[in-house]
């Protein structure tokens, strides 16, 4: 850009109102984020070993479709990048994807989501789903040591409130929820340890057998897991047989 419209353009964001301002900001910082992203994707996401089409091995590079590698596939002759096949696939804006995973990881509700971001709240939502079906290779596949699991609800409904089972949720910046279990709530089961390993699970019902199936696999039997001592936690703890640290989580314990 000349110098001359860019002095024009500062003097036109004096004009801004501060929603265009807000706008304007979030568009920026997904630009300055594009790049990181389409680098975790393309090396964390899928290590292309095979073709997503036909499972063929012979692949070669060709070429980029929206910054991200292009492979080709010799044996049936399709192109696919690093996304083609997963979760991901389909989804705008990049530049916002990381930001999205951390105000995931914080605990934000789909309206704080949205209004971070600068999204709609229904992508907001559309964006939660897909990302919690991301494939299995990138969740931990293992927690060591120390881990930590907790159950969380968010609400289907545009409100998006999160609430723990049994205790307020451990977030930053968050009001108190109320409590209440209704159909319109998604469980959802988060494991990390203090690698920084993480795992979450859609779950169709937080009860013993859910919460040990997906938690078996990923526990050994000197790790030590701490929880919010919820029912179905403590009994899988005890079934797993790992030592099993009730705390109260939300006390920053
Ligand atoms: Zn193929």
């Amino acid at each position: 850009m000349r110098n001359r419209e860019m002095k024009r353009m500062k003097e036109a964001l004096c004009k801004l109102t501060h929603g265009q301002r807000k706008t304007l900001a979030a568009e920026l910082a997904a630009l300055e984020m594009r790049p990181v992203s389409t680098n975790i994707v393309e090396s964390r996401i899928t290590q292309v070993t095979a073709c997503p089409h036909c499972a063929g091995e012979r692949i070669v590079k060709n070429g980029n479709a929206r910054g991200l590698q292009r492979y080709k596939c010799r044996a049936c002759g399709k192109t696919f990048c690093a996304l083609t096949g997963t979760p991901l696939a389909g989804l705008h804006m990049r530049g916002k994807w990381l930001g999205h995973a951390e105000a995931l990881d914080a605990g934000l509700t789909l309206h704080e989501v949205a209004d971070k971001l600068d999204i709609a709240v229904s992508t907001a939502f559309l964006w939660r789903h897909r990302f919690l079906q991301l494939p299995k290779d990138v969740k931990a596949r293992k927690l060591v040591g120390i881990a930590e699991a907790d159950e969380t609800f968010f609400l289907r409904s545009n409100k998006g409130q999160r609430r723990g089972l049994n205790r307020a949720p451990r977030k930053r910046g968050g009001k108190a929820n109320k409590r209440g279990v209704s159909d319109e709530q998604v469980p959802v089961l988060v494991a990390r340890d203090r690698a920084g390993n993480t795992a979450d699970f859609i779950l169709e019902a937080v009860d013993k057998l859910h919460v040990w199936i997906a938690l078996t696999p990923l526990l050994a039997k000197d790790s030590i897991l701490c929880t919010d001592g919820s029912k179905a936690l403590t009994a899988v703890a005890e079934n797993i047989g790992v030592t099993h640290h009730p705390v109260n989580l939300s006390a920053g314990i």
